[in-house]
């Protein structure tokens, strides 16, 4: 069965190269929408292999009898690192359909007012394990009900990304705040951490699509390089306006603003 799902893991990286240097290969010239179509359909197609992989690493960690410590879990190992591999392939296909709809306009946001503050806590909870992995603390600072307008689902993953980054670039021990207010009929994010910072050259491109200044740590790290091309496409589909101030070794502010 290691073998079978070996070879389909296998499939899966070599096709997902295959999309990744057809970046590259397409000529600009009238073959961009061709491009974004391929992106799009490849993606697409990827996510139901993936889902399969995922959920037969799962059974087979049900089923395998536990192996005793001493003995060195070798296969407890590999499907440990099998699920980290699928997770971070399904994310970077579902990063990768997200743009590339975007890029054809086919993504239909919505536009409904909610409770912003509830989503935050959300948006807390579930970067909380990384958070507390790394001995981060995460703070909210926000009014107890805070309505906003947009898309709900994509103001969250906005919040998401913001934040993950945030922990995910902060060594231990250090400090994330997340800050929400309204301010001139603005709804305003603020996201603060005490990490690493951004250089002053790379702070002009890692909006750019797979940028990422340091690749190892991002790699380290689970990115690929998508995460703010896709938080700035929400600020713009929202026609708001996201700022970045940063110092190496002190830290990073994104600041986001939204008209209401
Ligand atoms: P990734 O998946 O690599 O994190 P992103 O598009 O989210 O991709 O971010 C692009 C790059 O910007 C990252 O690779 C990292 O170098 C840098 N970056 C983003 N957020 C932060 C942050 N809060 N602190 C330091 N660097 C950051």
């Amino acid at each position: 069965i290691l073998v079978a799902l070996g070879i389909v893991f296998f499939g899966v990286a070599t096709f997902m190269s295959v999309v990744m240097s057809k970046r590259a290969m397409i000529p600009i010239s009238g073959a961009f929408s061709r491009q974004r179509e391929f992106v799009a359909d490849a993606s697409h197609e990827l996510r139901t292999p993936l889902s399969v992989l995922l959920s037969s690493i799962d059974a087979m960690e049900m089923t395998i009898e536990p192996v005793k410590e001493e003995e060195g879990d070798f296969v407890g190992r590999l499907l440990s690192n099998m699920r980290q591999e699928v997770k971070r392939m399904t994310n970077l296909v579902s990063d990768l359909l997200t743009l590339a709809r975007s890029d054809s306009n086919t993504i239909e946001t919505k536009t409904e007012s909610f409770d912003f503050r509830a989503q935050a806590d959300k948006a807390m909870e579930s970067v909380n394990p990384l958070a507390a992995s790394k001995q981060i603390s995460l703070n909210l600072q926000a009014p107890a009900t805070l309505m906003a307008t947009g898309d709900p689902q994509r103001l969250s993953q906005l919040l998401y990304i913001l934040l993950d980054n945030a922990i995910k670039y902060t060594p231990n021990g250090g400090e994330v705040q997340l800050s929400l207010s309204e301010e001139a009929r603005q709804l305003c994010i603020k996201v603060q951490d005490t990490g690493i910072g951004i250089k002053q050259e790379d702070q002009n491109h890692i909006f750019e699509r797979f940028y990422r200044a340091d690749k190892s740590r991002s790699r380290q790290m689970g990115g690929h390089g998508l995460g703010l091309s896709i938080a700035k496409w929400i600020v713009d589909t929202h026609g708001g306006t996201i700022q970045l101030s940063s110092e190496v070794g002190k830290g990073s502010t994104f600041v986001i603003r939204i008209p209401q």
